[in-house]
């Protein structure tokens, strides 16, 4: 009897932890602050007006639609590419080239790098690289985790070849998906020096209030005082 008590207690102390390690590694998975290898960077430590807009899941048939919104205002965004997409829309993604935006990496297939092996992340990595290469970008290439999931496989492939995560610390779909207005004010208030900002105009119905927000805000932050820079150059002004 007293044995079995000693088991029973020692099950659910096991248990416990279990539960614990298993609740800090999907808090870890998701942070936008630290990860397991390397760094990864969700703002800029600065006090200068500058931030950059990203979009995620580039390219798509809204491409364009999102182009001439930018060329309209004379913005310069990041475009988190999917090779998949890329395959899919190769004039979409040249023009985000040719219009002298920034090109990130995210991912081939947009399946969630955790638990995956090396070559599997290799893949996912390297052929979304060489297909943005090959249709002319010269520029580095960051990378952001699909759904910015990561654990230990991912950021160690990342870190081995000094490739950049890049996260972002104003997501207004989160929060307010689906109404644009909202949209515009949640980024607008919660913007500050140094911000990455991700919008997901280029989603089909999911991005229509982000395609009608956009240029409102860029309207209201250029308002505020705000310039808008690629992640690349955001980098730059890190204190
Ligand atoms: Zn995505």
């Amino acid at each position: 009897m007293k044995n079995l008590k000693k088991y029973a207690k020692a099950i659910i102390l096991l248990t416990v932890i279990i539960l614990l390690v298993c609740f800090s590694f999907y808090k870890i998975s998701k942070s936008r602050s630290s990860q397991f290898f390397g760094g990864l960077t969700s703002h800029v430590n600065t006090e200068e007006k500058i931030i950059a807009l990203t979009f995620d899941d580039a390219p798509t048939e809204y491409t364009n639609e999102i182009l001439e919104i930018l060329d309209d205002k004379n913005v310069k965004a990041t475009f988190f590419v999917v090779g998949k997409n890329f395959e899919k829309y190769p004039l979409e993604g040249e023009a985000i080239i040719e219009n002298g935006h920034e090109i990130g990496n995210h991912s081939y297939s947009h399946q969630r790098c955790i638990f995956k092996s090396q070559t599997f992340i290799e893949s996912e990595i390297e052929k979304t690289n060489t297909l943005i290469h090959d249709h002319g970008y010269k520029g580095e290439i960051t990378f952001r985790p699909p759904n910015g999931k990561k654990l230990f496989g991912l950021p160690y492939y990342l870190n081995k070849n000094n490739i950049k995560t890049i996260m972002w610390d104003v997501e207004p779909d989160t929060y307010v998906s689906g109404d644009a207005d909202a949209i515009v004010k949640y980024t607008v208030e919660n913007t500050k020096p140094g911000s990455i900002i991700l919008l997901h105009p280029l989603n089909g119905t999911a991005g229509e209030a982000d395609r009608e927000a956009l240029p409102k805000i860029i309207d209201e932050l250029k308002a505020g005082g705000y310039s808008f820079v690629t992640v690349s150059q955001l980098l730059k002004y890190e204190n």
